[in-house]
């Protein structure tokens, strides 16, 4: 079995949380947000802050008129505030301003009533049938399942889909109100442009039924589907102080099947499929495997000369891989806060892919004696990336000048060259000192943390 330390995370999480903070402020009496809150709902971007600050930059809904205000309880209301119907609301440029207020979970009927697995589950599938007809020792290990019970399985992810995946149009801005939750929900920012995510509390988007694939990888694997947030062909996306995580359904808890984790999560913010111009800012993500795509395929297309993002000021505690993992981007990565402790579930954090040019600075890696520095950086294809100014300190030992790009090529051949080929500029002032970067990164990162 996977083991995690997550009491160890939650621990530091729990005590960061304890850190003097300032809530976005709800009326006392009410969920309706004050009149501070409403202001700090209409932010922008700063100018400068990374690739969503290009052109014409990154406002969101602030623009919205005081009818394109309103306050979400459920998936109804989240689904009417888009503009209401979600099967076109990605369509709904006008601007628009979204509170969520209390737990949103998505597997909700119309009514908000809770549906289970059971519920989406078409007439012709069980999960104990497909383990039945797919195991390897019946199905072999040569060719994806297809056949009936795939496609009955087919028909069940669609029912979940339609309740779970949740379409958000331009000039949006979604804002959490103290203690808010989005749950079991893939909030879709798909082919639009201008999208604010703020001070929001993401968790747990499971599927009910994950995909087999005997060809992946040398033993197989079980791949699920929904991201908690997937940015797909969209531009000027500003993700920012926002929690994300697998919530108390955490992967150690799901059974082997075919000796393999049944791994019902998919990404965490999956930025995909030619999307561009997006800043990740002072988010906390944790307890969580595959964390963060940019770029899905290799396939030389939509992506060249996309997938341009910038990650800063970002906790990423307890994670399997994928913080980020790149393709094709021009991706600024600095003054982020790696937690590195469980070498049972750790895989590797930077994923230098395809056409890809990272460029790292100033990030500090906190990691257990068990983790090697060799393999913080993994080569999935790319060739290049520049890392400048990283720290790694083992427990509590001092920090050290640690470049992980060296140790990987130390270990490794192919070398990864060490020049990615660009500078960024798209930086709102000087950046952290990598020492106080720990530090900044624990106070300031994650929701409930925004300054009013
Ligand atoms: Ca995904
Ligand atoms: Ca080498």
């Amino acid at each position: 079995m996977r083991k995690r330390t997550l009491a160890a995370v939650g621990a530091i999480v729990a005590t960061v949380g304890a850190v003097a903070m300032v809530t976005l402020p709800a009326q006392a009496g009410t969920s309706r947000p004050s009149p501070k809150a409403r202001e700090l709902a209409r932010q922008v971007l700063p100018a400068g802050d990374g690739w969503a600050a290009t052109g014409t930059g990154t406002t969101g809904g602030s623009a919205a008129g005081d009818a394109s205000i309103s306050v979400a309880r459920n998936r109804t209301d989240l689904v009417a505030a888009l503009g209401g119907d979600n099967t076109t609301n990605a369509t709904n440029d006008t601007p628009k301003i979204i509170f969520v207020s209390g737990r949103i979970d998505a597997n909700v009927d119309a009514d908000n009533e809770p549906l289970t697995c059971a519920d989406y589950a078409d007439p012709g599938y069980s999960l104990d049938a497909f383990l039945a007809a797919y195991d390897p020792e019946v199905w072999g290990w040569d060719s994806k399942p297809s056949g009936e019970l795939e496609d009955a399985r087919v028909r069940s992810t669609k029912n979940q889909a339609a309740q779970v995946n949740i379409s958000v149009g331009s000039n949006t801005t979604i804002i959490g109100l103290p203690g808010s939750q989005i749950r079991g929900m893939n909030l879709l920012v798909k082919g639009v442009d201008n999208v604010v995510l703020r001070n929001l509390t993401f968790e747990d988007a499971y599927d009910c039924f994950p995909a087999w694939n005997p060809t992946d990888g040398s033993a197989g694997n079980w791949n699920s589907k929904y991201d908690t947030v997937t940015v797909h062909g969209s531009t000027h996306v500003w993700v920012d102080h926002n929690d994300f995580s697998d919530g108390n359904n955490t992967d150690d808890t799901q059974p082997l099947y075919f000796g393999r984790p049944y791994q019902v999560h998919d990404g965490l913010l999956d930025i995909i499929k030619g999307a561009d111009l997006v800043t990740v800012s002072y988010n906390r993500f944790f307890d969580h495997d595959k964390t963060m795509l940019i770029g899905s395929t290799n396939t030389v297309g939509v992506d060249v000369d996309k997938l341009r993002v910038t990650v800063h000021h970002n906790m990423f505690a307890n994670i399997g891989q994928r913080t980020p993992r790149v393709r094709f981007g021009q991706v600024d990565v600095y003054n982020n806060y790696y937690r590195i402790t469980d070498a049972d579930t750790y895989e590797y954090s930077w994923g230098v892919g395809v056409y890809s040019a990272i460029y790292a600075e100033n990030n500090v890696v906190v990691r257990s004696a068990e983790v090697a520095v060799e393999d913080i950086v993994y080569n999935w294809g790319g060739t290049v990336m520049t890392e400048i100014g990283t720290l790694v300190r083992v427990g509590a030992q001092p920090p050290q000048t640690v470049s992980l790009l060296d140790a990987f090529n130390t270990a490794n051949d192919p070398d990864i060259g060490t020049d990615a080929g660009w500078t960024p500029t798209l930086r709102p002032g000087p950046i952290t000192p990598t020492a106080q970067v720990q530090r900044l990164v624990s106070k300031q990162a994650g929701a409930g943390r925004i300054r009013v």
